[in-house]
């Protein structure tokens, strides 16, 4: 079986000297393509670099996070638990870098809104999204979005670009089924994360979507399916069991699909 991993953050301080192992891992679980999502200047830096260094199965995506985004307002907030990097998150800073690092990337993101951490900058964040969704217009790249507590003004914004509904895809998405069926209908593709074999939303996201349009994903090392466990790129395999039930065919015929979805997608 051929299996993707299309996000997850491989720069991620868990994964420091054991990135080897964790590759190793995804391949043995069938895993061909992983695509690691830098969030500021310095972790699209450090992307870059992995996928060099594992340039057969590693492929980058730059992003800007939406609370690195507006980290020169929160200085010395520790929201999410990060201590955010001012000099890193500089919007037109990431901007330009992704511009110049353009053909090293196969997406853009992780971007987005998020006003689950952030509930009083709605319109600053909106400002720094418009800004990629207008590079990525340009750049004609793939886009990986992330969206909290801010589902509708994201599909509204995308629905108002003039990106590719082919190239849209929405990571872990939140929205509610109403919204689901939205952005299916306007031909968007879904990643949907380990997860899924533990949390209702998930399961009716896997059963409203064409599966022309869904893709598996970890976020690892966040998400774990397995409580305790630092999530890796091999557990999209949990993903394609779950979606396998919920699509009644086969593991096979579901593995292949996801996998020419991602072709058509980042290829
Ligand atoms: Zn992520």
């Amino acid at each position: 079986m051929i299996l993707v991993d299309v996000h997850c953050h491989l720069d991620h301080a868990k994964f420091k000297g054991n990135l080897d192992m964790v590759i190793e891992n995804a391949r043995k679980a069938g895993v061909k393509a992983i695509i690691t999502s830098g969030v500021n200047l310095k972790t699209n830096k450090i992307i870059l670099d992995i996928a060099e260094k594992y340039n057969d199965i590693v492929k980058p995506s730059f992003g800007l996070y939406p609370i690195d985004a507006l980290a020169a307002e929160l200085e010395g907030d520790e929201t999410a638990g990060f201590a955010r990097d001012v000099e890193e998150t500089k919007v037109e800073d990431v901007l330009e870098f992704i511009k110049k690092n353009k053909d090293k990337c196969v997406a853009i993101g992780e971007c987005g809104l998020d006003y689950h951490w952030i509930k009083d900058k709605q319109e600053e964040m909106k400002d720094v999204f418009q800004k990629v969704i207008e590079l990525v217009e340009k750049l004609k790249k793939p886009i990986i979005v992330h969206t909290r507590k801010a589902e509708l003004d994201c599909v509204e914004m995308l629905e108002s670009s003039s990106i590719s509904p082919k190239k849209i895809l929405l990571h872990c998405f939140g929205g509610n089924k109403k919204l689901i069926q939205r952005a299916a209908g306007n031909g968007w593709n879904f990643s949907i994360p380990p997860v899924i074999v533990r949390l209702q939303h998930f399961q009716m996201m896997a059963e409203l979507v064409n599966i022309s349009q869904l893709l598996t994903e970890t976020d690892a090392p966040y998400l774990s399916p397995y409580p305790g466990k630092i999530n890796e790129p091999a557990f999209v395999a949990e993903t394609i069991k779950k979606i396998a039930e919920i699509k009644k065919i086969t593991e096979e015929d579901t593995a292949n699909n996801i996998y020419m979805n991602y072709k058509r997608l980042f290829e």
